[in-house]
């Protein structure tokens, strides 16, 4: 289905469904059984959805008679358009609360279910076939659009990594040969990500307060597309697992275990749980979609999380001390390896670029693996690897470096930074345990 078909069809839904019956709100208690009632609405449309694409429920813990039978189904027009007749109705039913005059977290809470709610429905046009542009999809699905970032941009990173990276030869080879040196053992990796994650609990437990029985386990995984997941499976406890396809270096454990565990995924989903789900049975939060704005937050805050951790030096200082002994590094060069990092890390948006021009038909599969190469100075391997990662997971890629960006923004507009680093969890708090949407970050 093209845009303009798909733009009639959301019109005629729409005109079709805005004729439902009114519920009048006269106090508090009626709003709440409103909104709860449409957040049934909306968990029961996320889990029809899941049936077809078992990627899209990332994770579920609310009733077990909710979840429909079949998985992994064939598409399904006729089920598509009643799926898109739900959206519409729960849709309608928010606006109607629109004149109800809300208390800031309730707004939160309004604007948060109606951009899931208009995310389910751009997942089940793509379902039926639609291709829509990258910035249109990750429009829908995610509630932002990620900004173009020139080639001159990049190189200004690359010059300066020039400078500073040993060896002969092209910036590509040189960076990744230098980098072998950091590789963790494989028999090792477990052992150090673990050492990682207690850390980061800890400095995390300084500033934010774990509900009691919160815990994770760890596992090795292979033949994945991406390089960890945490799968977070309700009851305030997530597997994280970690691929070892490729190597693993000492400079990332710290940034995984904080993405991944404390204060990232991990924590982001339980105090969801914990303050929506357990304390206010507000049941939209028992079900997260993968595809939808909750992810932009999700990746965003956890991208920004190992910034927080760590006041200037203190990082290095845990790597040399705790990590590198335990993976049997050698210290010598630590200081240059971690500034090469954090210059690579200027590198993060090359990524959504060659993600936008491949799925948008500009690159090839070839010209993006090279781009890449050129522009985050990935090995080929790796490249090939994120090219896989791009393929399944389509415009999801703006999430990270986008999401880092507007979390950021936000966290230093109030006055957060790396010389007031209380401020700065006080806001990621905030962000991780309030109902947030991408857009919303802009005016809030
Ligand atoms: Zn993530």
């Amino acid at each position: 289905m093209n845009v303009s078909k798909l733009i009639i069809v959301l019109t005629i839904s729409i005109i079709l469904f805005s004729c439902g019956e009114k519920k009048e709100v006269k106090q508090e208690s009626d709003l709440e059984i409103i909104m709860n009632d449409i957040a049934k609405g909306y968990v029961k449309l996320v889990l029809r959805t899941g049936q077809y694409d078992p990627d899209f429920v990332d994770a579920y813990y609310g009733p077990q008679e909710w979840k429909p039978s079949g998985t992994n189904l064939p598409p399904d027009s006729s089920a598509f358009i009643e799926l898109l007749s739900i959206s519409d109705s729960l849709l309608n039913e928010l606006e109607d609360l629109s004149s109800y005059k809300a208390t800031e977290l309730e707004t939160l809470r309004f604007r948060n279910l109606y951009k899931q709610l208009l995310a389910v429905k751009t997942k089940i046009f793509m379902l039926n076939g639609s291709q829509l542009p990258f910035d249109q999809e990750s429009k829908g699905l995610y509630d932002a659009v990620s900004p173009v970032y020139t080639e001159d941009y990049f190189q200004q990173a690359i010059d300066e990594l020039n400078q500073i990276v040993p060896g002969k030869g092209s910036i590509e080879k040189r960076i990744n040969e230098f980098k072998r040196k950091f590789e963790i053992p494989k028999g090792k990796i477990e052992i150090v990500f673990k050492a990682a994650l207690q850390e980061c609990r800890e400095r995390t437990s300084d500033y934010i307060t774990l509900p009691p029985g919160e815990n994770f386990s760890v596992e090795i995984a292979n033949n994945q597309p991406w390089g960890a997941y945490n799968w977070y499976k309700g009851n305030l406890r997530s597997v994280i697992q970690i691929n070892t396809d490729l190597p693993k270096h000492i400079g990332d454990m710290v940034s995984t275990a904080a993405h991944e565990g404390y204060p990232g995924h991990h924590l982001y989903n339980l105090l969801l749980e914990w303050n929506f789900f357990m304390k206010r049975e507000w049941k939209e939060f028992s079900v997260y979609p993968l595809f939808s704005p909750q992810s932009l937050i999700a990746e965003g805050t956890a991208n920004y999380a190992e910034e927080i951790l760590f006041s200037p030096g203190e990082r290095l200082q845990f790597e040399k001390e705790i990590l590198y002994p335990l993976a049997g590094i050698d210290t010598t060069d630590a200081a240059l390896y971690y500034n090469i990092n954090q210059l690579q890390k200027k590198l993060g948006q090359a990524a959504t670029t060659a993600a936008k021009n491949y799925l948008d038909g500009v690159f090839n599969r070839e010209q993006t693996v090279k781009w890449l190469q050129k522009y985050q100075l990935r090995t080929k391997e790796s490249a090939e690897k994120y090219v896989s990662f791009i393929e399944k997971y389509r415009s999801y890629v703006i999430n990270y470096s986008l999401g880092e960006d507007m979390i950021r923004e936000f966290i230093e507009k109030k006055g957060g930074s790396s010389n007031n680093l209380a401020r700065s969890w006080e806001l990621f708090e905030l962000l991780i345990s309030t109902p947030q949407t991408p857009s919303g970050l802009k005016i809030n």
